[in-house]
């Protein structure tokens, strides 16, 4: 098959491992390439590097054709990722293909007559959007050889790599804050590796992770979201594919988006892009908004400013999920928001409860306190003028509300308890809502 280099104008040496048809690994900032392997950073510039394709060139047709015959997951958009061609037949938690549910109930609400989709990640194997991107970290693990892997967690990431580690039979070192909530620390554990509390915030985590890469005790460790990270972003772009998939191979004219480091937005980004570039979906204008709580707001606060740069803020909300004051892709962020001309905003974590309980009683979806902020972003934005309920917006939601009981429980109890009998049913004053 004829190929195109997409990122970088430099020929493409050949990769000397099999992740097919990522090519080299590209600074975002200069645009140097390196041979795929387990780097992140630019060895000219210390910008970071992301992955470098070899797209197919066939026509949009034979392409589509081919993605649509493919498994019911991520393997389908295979030759979009740095997978092997293979990927589907290996041990893997196989996350994707979530649901895109048209929220109608919702949208009357809102006010939306555009069309108003969520998609689901809590559809997931392990209930959050981090299978994507663990998926494909764990094919570099094999690889490069990594026989441990291991990540830095604000809560969603370390149950997803405890779970895609079992399956694909690689041990699992993973490291969260010592204070998440009860559901993010048993569905971390339960799946047998090692789950290790760091006593601090996340940006102390992660901190902690860069040494212990540096060290010798972390030889033969892919620490998925440090040195495999230009891998693991790439799962991001699934949640594109599948949205202008769903949505009929269509761009939706807007995507709001949690942001935590800002990995996830800016993938979305990039795969849209290729669609475009590919040719399966017509090029149109589309626009990207991303989320924050305001008690971990640096993006929002950037973008409101008017800065390029992000100042990190030491984080205090309930959405713990998104609980990172130094974004490591804030600044990426920023240029996508004002470039497709979206926006960044934050709620507060009342804002965000509410969300949470206006989304469940609507359309029967129970999202965790990050699917909160996005929806509570989403309603604020469109009450601002600033999202178009004229348009196609889609929301989405990428974590189970199940793991953040606490946000809800004080709020969400029982009606009343009542004894065995009708009489009681009765005299409480019940069933005739
Ligand atoms: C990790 C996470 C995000 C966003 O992560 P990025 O670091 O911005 O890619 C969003 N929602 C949930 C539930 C998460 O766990
Ligand atoms: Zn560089």
């Amino acid at each position: 098959m004829a190929v195109q280099t997409v990122a970088g104008s430099t020929a493409s040496s050949t990769p000397a491992v099999d992740l097919g048809p990522a090519a080299a690994l590209s600074c975002r900032e200069c645009g140097e390439r390196f041979e795929l392997g387990p780097l992140f950073a630019c060895a000219s510039c210390f910008g970071p590097l992301e992955v470098a394709y070899d797209l197919p060139t066939g026509s949009p047709e034979e392409l589509r054709k081919r993605i649509e015959a493919g498994p019911d997951n991520i393997w389908r958009y295979a030759p979009l990722l740095p997978v092997p061609a293979d990927v589907a037949e290996k041990p893997n938690i196989n996350p994707g293909f979530t649901k895109l549910v048209k929220a109608d109930n919702l949208a009357r609400e809102l006010g939306v007559t555009g069309g108003l989709y969520v998609k689901d990640d809590s559809g997931n194997p392990t209930h959050s959007f981090k299978d994507r991107v663990v998926a494909i970290a764990v094919e570099a693990a094999r690889a490069f050889g990594f026989t441990t892997l291991s990540c830095s967690s604000t809560g969603n990431l370390a149950g997803a790599v405890g779970a895609a580690a079992a399956r694909a039979g690689l041990r699992s070192c993973v490291f969260i804050p010592h204070d998440l909530e009860q559901g993010k620390v048993v569905m971390a554990a339960v799946y047998g590796g090692e789950l290790v509390g760091i006593e601090g915030n996340y940006d102390d985590v992660n901190r902690f992770c860069s040494e212990l890469i540096g060290d010798p005790l972390g030889e033969g460790w892919g620490f998925v979201n440090v040195n495999l990270r230009p891998y693991y972003g790439e799962g991001s772009k699934t949640l594109a594919y599948e949205i202008c998939e769903q949505l009929g191979w269509r761009l939706p004219d807007q995507i709001v988006i949690p942001i935590a480091s800002g990995s996830q937005l800016t993938k979305i980004d990039k795969g849209l892009q290729e669609l475009i570039k590919l040719g399966l979906v017509e090029d149109k204008p589309y626009k990207i908004f991303g989320a924050q709580a305001e008690g971990c707001s640096p993006v929002s606060a950037a973008f409101k400013a008017g800065h390029d740069v992000v100042r990190p803020q030491k984080p205090n909300t309930i959405a713990k999920s998104l609980a990172i004051g130094n974004p490591a892709d804030g600044p990426y962020v920023l240029d996508i928001a004002r470039r497709t001309g979206g926006a960044v905003e934050d709620v507060t974590d009342e804002q965000v409860v509410d969300a949470i309980k206006l989304l469940a009683r609507t359309e029967g979806i129970f999202g965790e306190t990050a699917g909160g902020v996005t929806l509570g972003v989403t309603k604020k934005l469109i009450e601002a003028g600033v999202i178009d309920p004229t348009l196609t917006t889609v929301v989405v939601n990428t974590g189970d509300g199940l793991k953040t009981l606490d946000a809800v429980s004080a709020t969400s109890q029982a009606t009343a308890t009542i004894k065995p009998s009708l009489e009681a049913f009765r005299a409480a004053g019940l069933g005739t809502a």
